[in-house]
């Protein structure tokens, strides 16, 4: 395909622990369109992180990416050597991650940081980086006169600006947002996504939204595609997953949604615990909890079954 930014095939991440080997990411198929935003959603520990750092080869150790293909721009990424990844890291693709203050050196002034990164990719003076910078911040909506505060003096919601600028200072085809706003309150939340949304279409490069709240990702994202224990059991477009769920483990993720409008709401949450990666459940990596489980589910591994108008769900019901 013509416009096909990003291709994984059959990767598989594992962290190689004392109590046994994590299968974190277990044979996940995630292809990206250019300048498309596709949400990865899952609960804590279902392998959103591990994927997107596998992405980068940013995985740790005892981690370790064990098979598959990242072709991206046609490239295998996994084949590269480390100053080719230098090169996409950054200038091709680059990472936001939760936590601004650990991105940050707490030692260097804002502007700085930005114009490191620039000087370090590209060939400009001081001085046209220290413009770029200036014209980067105004774009997050940052004051000029900020350049040479230092991250301390930020809040939250301002050091996460200041990480979307570093993000997009290279101007990358991709970025991957790992969980952006959660750290962040409710208002600032809304604020900052409805900026990733400006500068996404500004920019006109693609984002993996990596978040544990389906609700997050609903007015942003383009498709969405659901992880559970290392593997992706649904890829849809948003609305008719928001319409009509497939997988049984997108219907619960949504029911556990607060819905907003409710005076009386209850957080549902869904019932049962995720499966210990080292030791996963036989079949269905789902059955345990699911309410549909067959015989079938609890023997048999279920296939990626093509449903509709591009959509893919990794249950027994459909095939
Ligand atoms: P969260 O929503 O909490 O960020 P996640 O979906 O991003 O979760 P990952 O951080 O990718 O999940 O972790 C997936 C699994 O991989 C974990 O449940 C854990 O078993 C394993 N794992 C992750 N990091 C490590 C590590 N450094 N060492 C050992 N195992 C790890
Ligand atoms: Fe439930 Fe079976 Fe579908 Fe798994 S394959 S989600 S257990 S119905
Ligand atoms: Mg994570």
């Amino acid at each position: 395909m013509g416009d096909e930014l990003l291709n994984i095939r059959g990767l598989r991440t594992y962290y190689f622990t004392r109590v046994g080997t994590m299968r974190a990411v277990d044979g996940v198929d995630l292809h990206v369109r250019k300048g498309e935003t596709v949400g990865l959603v899952g609960e804590s520990g279902s392998g959103k992180s591990t994927l997107g750092l596998s992405i980068l080869r940013l995985v740790p150790p005892p981690g370790r990416i064990v098979g598959g293909e990242i072709l991206f721009d046609g490239r295998d990424l996994l084949g590269l050597n480390d100053k080719e990844m230098l090169e996409v890291r950054g200038r091709r693709i680059s990472m936001i991650f939760q936590d601004p203050m650990a991105s940050l050196n707490p030692l260097m002034r804002i502007g700085d940081h930005l114009i490191e990164t620039i000087m370090a990719h590209e060939r400009v003076t001081k001085q046209e980086a220290k413009e770029r910078a200036l014209s980067l911040l105004d774009r997050v909506g940052i004051l000029p006169e900020r350049l040479n505060d230092y991250p301390h003096q930020f809040s939250g919601g301002m050091r996460q600006r200041v990480m979307i600028a570093m993000a997009l200072a290279l101007n990358p085809d991709l970025v991957i947002a790992d969980e952006p706003v959660t750290a962040l309150d409710v208002v600032i939340q809304a604020q900052i996504m409805d900026l990733m949304r400006k500068l996404k279409s500004l920019h006109n490069m693609a984002l993996i939204l990596i978040t544990h709240d389906i609700s997050v990702v609903a007015e942003v994202a383009e498709r969405i595609a659901v992880m559970y224990a290392g593997q992706l059991i649904e890829d849809s477009h948003v609305i008719p997953l928001f319409e009509e769920p497939l997988h049984p483990y997108t219907e619960a993720l949504l029911q556990a949604v607060p819905n907003v409008q409710l005076s009386d709401q209850v957080l549902r949450y869904i019932p049962g615990t995720p499966p210990d990666l080292a030791h996963l459940p036989s079949g269905c990596r789902f059955h345990p909890r699911c309410p549909y489980a067959s015989d079938i589910c609890r023997r048999q591994e279920p296939p990626q079954v093509r449903v509709g108008q591009g959509r893919m769900v990794k249950c027994f019901r459909y095939v």
